[in-house]
C-alpha cells in the first residue's frame, strides 16, 4: 500500500503561502511593480509592500525604476519594479539518458553558466551513474567559478517512472540498474544538497514550457520520440504526474491489435512500432545492413525514399495515440521532442494529417502540433527549470535564517 509522502518543506501558512505566490508571479513575469503583483495575486497592496520588502532585506528581491509593462502611470516619476535577483543562487541540472550523461548549472534566470556531456553504458548501476554525476558536478561549478554553498537545489531526470509515494524508480528496461532505487534521496546523500527526480518527458515539457516552443502556453502535452516514447502532461500550466506517477506514458497506448510484445509485456504498443529502435529495425531489415538512428536520420533529411516512408508510419501511429490524447484532453499544443523529431515534416505532418481525420472537430481546431525547439539540451533545460519550481523551500528557509 502506498504511503502519500509529504512533500518536504510545503509552505502551509498564510503568509507562507501570500509570499509563495508573490515569488511564483515574480518567475512567471520576470519583472513587475507592486501594483502589478497585488493585481496578479489578488493580494492587497500592504501584504505585497510587506512581503516585497522582506524578500529585498532577504537579497532574494532586487528593485530598480522601470517601465511597468502594464502602462501604469505615476505623476512624475516611473514605478519601482522589483525582480528576483538571478545571482541570489545556483541551480544545478541532471540528466541521465539511457546512453547519456548531462550535467549544468545556472542561475536563477535560467541562463546555463557551465555544462558537460559524456556518453555513458546503457546499463550502468544506479551507484555508477550517480558517482559520474557527482564528478560531472564537481567540474562544471568549477568551470563556472561557483560555490557548492550557492546551490539551492538539483534537478534530476530519469528515463523511467517515478513513484511518487515512495520516491523510487519503478519497473524499465531503459536503467535495469536503478530499479527500486530512491535516486533522490541516494543523490542528496552523495551531492549534500537537496535533490528533486523527475520522468524525462516530465522535463522536456517543463523546458518546453519554460523556454520552449510552449512558451506562454498551459495545456500543453509533450512527446518525447526516442529509443522509448514517453508523454509529459501540463494542465494549468502544472506538471500532472497522476496517482503513482506514470501520468503520461503514451509509448504502452495500444496501436497495433497483436502487434509485436512489448518491453512492458503487452503487444502491439506505440513504442513498438514508432520509436526510433523500431523505426531503425525495420530499415536495417529493408538495406540488408544496420542503421543506427543517426544514419536513418541522415537517410531522412537526403530523402530516402524508404527512411522517410517508415518515419512517415511512426508519424501516423503516434498520430493515432494523439488523436485519443487530444479528445482526452483538449490541450492547446502537442510538442514533439526526442531524437525522432529531428525528421521534422517528415514525422509531424503524418501526425497532424491522423490526427485531423480521428479527433473531434473541436478537439482539432484548438490543436497545435509542432516540435520542440530545445532538442537534445531539453530534459537537462527541464532539470534546471524543476529547481526554480520547486525553490520555495529554498526561499522559505533563507527567509527563516534572516528572520532569526
Ligand atoms: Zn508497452
Amino acid at each position: 500500500m502506498a504511503v502519500v509522502r509529504r512533500r518536504s518543506g510545503s509552505l502551509t501558512s498564510l503568509r507562507e503561502g501570500n509570499r509563495k505566490r508573490v515569488i511564483d508571479a515574480l518567475r512567471r513575469r520576470g519583472v513587475a511593480s507592486r501594483a502589478e503583483l497585488a493585481r496578479i495575486t489578488g493580494l492587497s497592496r500592504s501584504t505585497i509592500s510587506t512581503i516585497v520588502g522582506d524578500l529585498v532585506d532577504a537579497g532574494l528581491v532586487g528593485e530598480a525604476d522601470g517601465q511597468s509593462t502594464e502602462g501604469e502611470t505615476h505623476a512624475g516619476r516611473p514605478p519601482v519594479m522589483v525582480s528576483l535577483n538571478s545571482s541570489a543562487g545556483l541551480a544545478l541540472g541532471i540528466d541521465f539518458g539511457h546512453r547519456h550523461l548531462r550535467v549544468a548549472v545556472s542561475d536563477l534566470s535560467h541562463t546555463v553558466l557551465a555544462e558537460a556531456w559524456r556518453e555513458m553504458d546503457v546499463d550502468h548501476s544506479a551507484g555508477h551513474g550517480l558517482d559520474a554525476a557527482a564528478d560531472f558536478v564537481d567540474q562544471v561549478l568549477e568551470e563556472a567559478g561557483a560555490e557548492r554553498s550557492r546551490v539551492i537545489g538539483v534537478g534530476m531526470g530519469l528515463p523511467a517512472p517515478i513513484d511518487r509515494a515512495t520516491g523510487a524508480v519503478q519497473d524499465s528496461s531503459i536503467l535495469p540498474g536503478w530499479v527500486g532505487v530512491d535516486a533522490a534521496a541516494d543523490a542528496s546523500r552523495r551531492l549534500g544538497m537537496p535533490v528533486e527526480v523527475e520522468n524525462d518527458a516530465n522535463l522536456g515539457a517543463l523546458a518546453e514550457l519554460v523556454s520552449g516552443s510552449a512558451a506562454g502556453r498551459s495545456e500543453v502535452v509533450y512527446i518525447k520520440v526516442s529509443s522509448g516514447i514517453g508523454g509529459g502532461l501540463i494542465s494549468g500550466g502544472r506538471l500532472q504526474h497522476g496517482v503513482a506517477g506514470t501520468a503520461g506514458e503514451i509509448g504502452h497506448t495500444v496501436v497495433v491489435d497483436g502487434g509485436p510484445v512489448c518491453r512492458c509485456g503487452n503487444r502491439g504498443c506505440l513504442e513498438t512500432v514508432a520509436s526510433t529502435g523500431a523505426v531503425a529495425e525495420l530499415l536495417s531489415t529493408s538495406r540488408g545492413e544496420y542503421v543506427s538512428t543517426r544514419r536513418l536520420l541522415e537517410l531522412c533529411a537526403a530523402g530516402d525514399a524508404a527512411a522517410q516512408r517508415l518515419i512517415a508510419d511512426a508519424g501516423r501511429a503516434i498520430g493515432v495515440a494523439v488523436a485519443n490524447l487530444c479528445n482526452l484532453l483538449n490541450p492547446e499544443c502537442v510538442i514533439l521532442g526526442g531524437d525522432l523529431s529531428a525528421a521534422g515534416d517528415v514525422l509531424l505532418e503524418p501526425v497532424r494529417e491522423v490526427v485531423r481525420r480521428n479527433a473531434i472537430p473541436s478537439a482539432v481546431e484548438a490543436v497545435e502540433i509542432a516540435a520542440g525547439i530545445l532538442g537534445e539540451r531539453a530534459e537537462l533545460l527541464g532539470a534546471l527549470a524543476l529547481v526554480m519550481h520547486e525553490s520555495d523551500r529554498f526561499f522559505a528557509s533563507q527567509l527563516d535564517r534572516e528572520a532569526a
